[in-house]
C-alpha cells in the first residue's frame, strides 16, 4: 500500500498535468481520510487505508477527468468560517464575497451604531451572505430572497444546520419584498454578460440562473437600484458585489436613479474593483 505522501504527490501531479488546481486534491484527501490538516501532516509517512484510498481515487477521477468541482464532490464549501452545504442548484460561495460581508459589518457599525436593523439579501443562493450576517451580528434581522425554489431549499438547510434565523421568500428580485422596508440591502447578483466566455468547470456545474446578468451583465443592478427607494427606509446601506470591470457603469446607474447618496467603491484583496456601497444618511 502507498503512504499518504505518495498518494498526495502522485495525484497533485496528475492535477497539474491536467490544468487543475492541485489544492483540490488535498481537499479531497482531507475529506475522504477524515483527517484535519495537522493530522494529515503527521500521518504523511503512514500507509493509507484501502477504503480511504479507493474513495479518494474515485473523488480524484470525478474532479480531474469528469470536471466536477471539489465542492460538489465533498458537498460543502467554507464561507466566513462556516460550513455551507452546496450542490448544483446554487452558486458555490466565492472567497471574494467574504469581503462583502466584512464591509457590511463595518458600515453597519459606522452608520447604525449597534441599533437593530432589517437586512435583505437579494438572490441568496446557498444563503451564504444572509446566514453569515445573521450569525455575525445579532442586531440584524435578516430576510433573503431567491427566484429558485431549489436554491432556497439549500439555503434553508444551511440556515437550520448553522442555527441561524433568516426568513426566506421565494420570488423574482424585489417582487416578494413589496410592502416591506429595510435598512440594509446586500446582493451578489448574477453578473456575467450573457455572451461572455465561462470556463467549463463553472458553466457545466453551476446554475445559469446564478451566473448570467443580461446583455451587459448589469440587469439585476438596474432592477435593484430602480426599485430601491420602495423597499428601503430613509437611511440605508446598499452593498453590491460586481464584476471587476463594471464599477463605472454601476456608478452611472446609481447617479441616474438615486439622489443624495454617497457612493464608495472598493477593490477586493486581489486588487480588482469588486464592491460598491451606496449610503444614504
Ligand atoms: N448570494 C449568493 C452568493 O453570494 C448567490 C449569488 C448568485 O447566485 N449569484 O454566493
Amino acid at each position: 500500500m502507498l503512504t499518504y505522501r505518495e498518494v498526495l504527490n502522485i495525484n497533485e501531479q496528475y492535477a497539474i498535468d491536467n490544468e487543475k488546481e492541485d489544492s483540490g486534491v488535498k481537499l479531497l484527501l482531507l475529506h475522504f481520510s477524515n483527517l484535519s490538516s495537522t493530522d494529515l501532516l503527521l500521518s504523511l509517512d503512514k500507509e493509507i487505508p484501502e477504503k480511504v484510498y479507493n474513495d479518494f481515487l474515485y473523488g480524484v477521477d470525478r474532479y480531474i477527468a469528469k470536471n466536477i468541482p471539489v465542492q460538489h464532490i465533498i458537498g460543502y464549501e467554507y464561507f466566513y468560517g462556516h460550513k455551507f452545504i452546496v450542490n448544483g442548484d446554487v452558486l458555490i460561495p466565492r472567497f471574494e464575497t467574504e469581503e462583502l460581508v466584512a464591509n457590511v459589518l463595518m458600515y453597519y457599525d459606522e452608520i447604525f451604531n449597534s441599533e437593530p436593523v432589517d437586512v435583505v439579501d437579494v438572490g441568496t443562493g446557498s444563503g451564504c451572505l444572509a446566514i453569515t450576517l445573521d450569525l455575525e451580528e445579532k442586531q440584524m434581522k435578516v430576510t433573503a430572497t431567491d427566484i429558485s425554489e431549489a436554491a432556497l431549499k439549500v439555503a434553508k438547510e444551511n440556515n437550520d444546520i448553522l442555527e441561524a434565523n433568516v426568513s426566506f421568500l421565494q420570488g423574482d428580485m424585489l417582487q416578494p419584498l413589496q410592502g416591506k422596508k429595510f435598512d440594509i440591502l446586500v446582493s451578489n447578483p448574477p453578473y456575467i454578460p450573457d455572451h461572455e466566455y465561462v470556463e467549463n468547470l463553472v458553466i457545466d456545474n453551476e446554475p445559469s440562473v446564478a451566473l448570467f446578468g443580461g446583455e451587459d451583465g448589469l440587469d439585476f443592478y438596474r432592477i435593484i437600484i430602480r426599485g430601491a427607494s420602495q423597499i428601503l427606509k430613509d437611511r440605508y446601506l446598499i452593498a453590491f458585489e460586481h464584476a471587476y470591470n463594471k464599477s463605472k457603469d454601476i456608478k452611472k446607474i446609481i447617479k441616474k436613479h438615486l439622489k443624495d447618496v454617497e457612493i464608495i467603491q472598493k477593490k477586493d484583496l486581489q486588487g480588482k474593483d469588486r464592491m460598491t456601497f451606496i449610503i444614504k444618511r
